[in-house]
């Protein structure tokens, strides 16, 4: 780089005297390997000037670690280097190794799509035992015991249409199949819960497959759109009343195309995936970027640990740290890519793991099941955090919520939210003497290099648009670690064609 600027050349002296000195760190067990690379974050792949490289890629969450990977692989003549301010890879994706007797996910949990998710290849290259979430159920359970959706059932069967305490009669005329009057329409600003109750649906009474239809990872009914309600509630009239016109319930098959939207986990951990893709790219942990000088002739980094420079960045960090203004530009970045992190904004995301000494929940009689949903409950969701893992003799799992609902939960004090996921594990165990042996979670909201789960909102283009032919941009708000992985890949293939 041709420009090295007053702060450059002060922080070059320091990184000589040995700021750099101790960047590579060891990580965890890495996964299998195959003759790929050995997967461990460290510098002892980087020849040469550490302080000088082509490509200085920030962050290695999945976006960052496709973008290098990507970049080494189309041209490996090229020196490239992720510098990731955490003491390991993977961003939000967290596989915890030590909290308890399993590996378990704080953060990205799921691969989703399985065989059709973008990093798919790699997960195939690697070997790695990749398991469907195949048995899910759902159930109500305060529904009386005697009514057939207070038991565990599929989303789908035909007891998930069915009104715990019967059909109100007033619904009859306005089955498809029948008289077919439509509904009232929604008010102006009335939630699902208000409009149904208007309609004669109490709480109690409400279908577990109703909820699940409007509910699904978004809202609680209470901050859903009446508007949203009248389509599933007349399908829940109709297979009532014509139990026969219900459609067949799904089956979930990982081989079936038509089921390429399920949930798949990595056994053994999520880590090793980002371990593998990795590989020998050369990492810097503990080094936080926060002062960034660029011209169009490269990009100097101010870090925790001294100043690097690169011909190009690419920033891999997520929007909120943008948003939080972790890292300064000079000059100043464009208004527009600023209004679009600015307009960001993190979803509410409750996420809670509980360890427990035995397999103590067994919906269908094994521990081979996935979710299970309890449609009236906060958190609703519970899954099976150790699935496909016969020598473990505990059981590992996951409290989830999202929307206003994961809010509340996450306003209670750490003990108070374990309690919540218990109370619901109980219920659903059937058990209320259980006890959780270890829980854990991860803060999102408040947790520094990243400041939330994932989110929505600002212009996608206006945040990956370039910036003075040097500074690119990957991941940022995507909600997926295999979308993230996607949006590293295009970015780097973007430098590529411009270098
Ligand atoms: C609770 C939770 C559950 C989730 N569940 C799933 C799931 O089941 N399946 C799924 O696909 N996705 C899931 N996600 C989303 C998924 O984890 C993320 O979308 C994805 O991992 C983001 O990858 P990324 O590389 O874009 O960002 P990140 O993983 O956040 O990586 C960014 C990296 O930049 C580093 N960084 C930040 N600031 C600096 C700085 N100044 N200097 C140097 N480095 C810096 C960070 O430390 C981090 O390592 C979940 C997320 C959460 C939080």
């Amino acid at each position: 780089m041709e420009n090295i600027s007053r702060r450059g050349i002060l922080m070059g002296g320091l990184a000589a005297a040995g700021g750099l000195a101790n960047l590579a760190a060891a990580g965890p067990p890495i996964g299998p390997g195959n003759g790929h690379g050995n997967g461990t974050p460290s510098l002892k792949h980087a020849n040469g000037d550490k302080r000088r490289w082509d490509v200085i890629v920030v962050g290695a969450g999945a976006a960052g670690i496709g973008a290098a990977r990507r970049i080494t692989d189309q041209n490996p003549d090229l020196r490239v280097v992720i510098v990731e301010a955490r003491d390991r890879i993977g961003g939000r994706m967290y596989t915890d190794r030590t909290s308890m007797g399993i590996p378990v996910e704080r953060g990205g949990e799921l691969v989703h799509g399985g065989p059709y998710a973008s990093t798919y290849p790699w997960i195939q290259q690697a070997g790695f035992d990749m398991r469907m979430f195949q048995n899910n159920y759902i159930r109500l359970a305060d529904a009386p015991p005697s009514s057939p959706p207070s038991q565990w059932h599929q989303w789908d069967s035909p007891t998930s249409w069915l009104f715990p305490l019967g059909l109100p009669e007033a619904l009859i005329p306005h089955d498809p199949a029948g008289q077919n009057l439509p509904l009232p329409a929604a008010l102006p600003g009335e939630k699902a819960d208000a409009y149904l109750l208007r309609l004669g649906v109490t709480a109690a009474n409400t279908p577990s497959g109703l909820i699940y239809e409007l509910t699904d990872d978004s809202e609680p009914l209470y901050n859903t759109s009446a508007s949203r309600v009248a389509a599933p509630l007349r399908d829940c009239i109709r297979y009532t009343l014509h139990p026969e016109q219900a459609p067949a319930p799904e089956i979930l098959d990982p081989n079936d195309s038509r089921y390429d939207d399920g949930d798949y986990k990595i056994i053994g951990g999520y880590d090793q995936l980002l371990r593998f893709i990795a590989a020998d790219v050369p990492i810097m942990l503990r080094t936080v970027v926060e002062e960034v000088d660029y011209t169009a002739n490269g990009v100097e980094l101010l870090t925790s640990k001294g100043t690097m420079f690169g011909r190009r960045v690419v920033f891999a960090v997520p929007a909120g740290v943008m948003k939080h203004r972790d890292i300064a530009f000079t000059p100043g970045l464009p208004a527009a890519k600023w209004a679009a992190f600015d307009a960001f904004t993190y979803s509410n995301i409750f996420k809670c793991v509980l360890e427990f000494k035995d397999k103590v929940f067994t919906p269908n009689g094994t521990d081979n099941w996935g979710y299970a949903e309890s449609m009236d409950h906060f958190p609703t969701t519970l899954w099976n955090a150790s699935i496909a893992s016969p020598r473990y003799k505990g059981q590992v799992i996951v409290g989830w919520e999202t929307g206003a609902a994961a809010r509340e939960l996450h306003a209670l004090p750490l003990e108070q939210k374990y309690q919540a996921v218990l109370e619901v594990v109980r219920r659903a165990a059937g058990d209320q003497g259980l006890r959780y042996h270890n829980a854990v979670m991860t803060d999102w909201a408040n947790e520094p290099y990243s400041w939330g789960p994932y989110g929505s909102g600002g212009s996608a283009a206006d945040m990956a648009a370039t910036v003075g032919g040097v500074l690119y941009w990957a991941g940022m708000r995507t909600s997926s670690v295999s979308s993230s992985y996607t949006s590293g890949v295009a970015q780097a293939d973007q430098l590529l064609r411009a270098l």
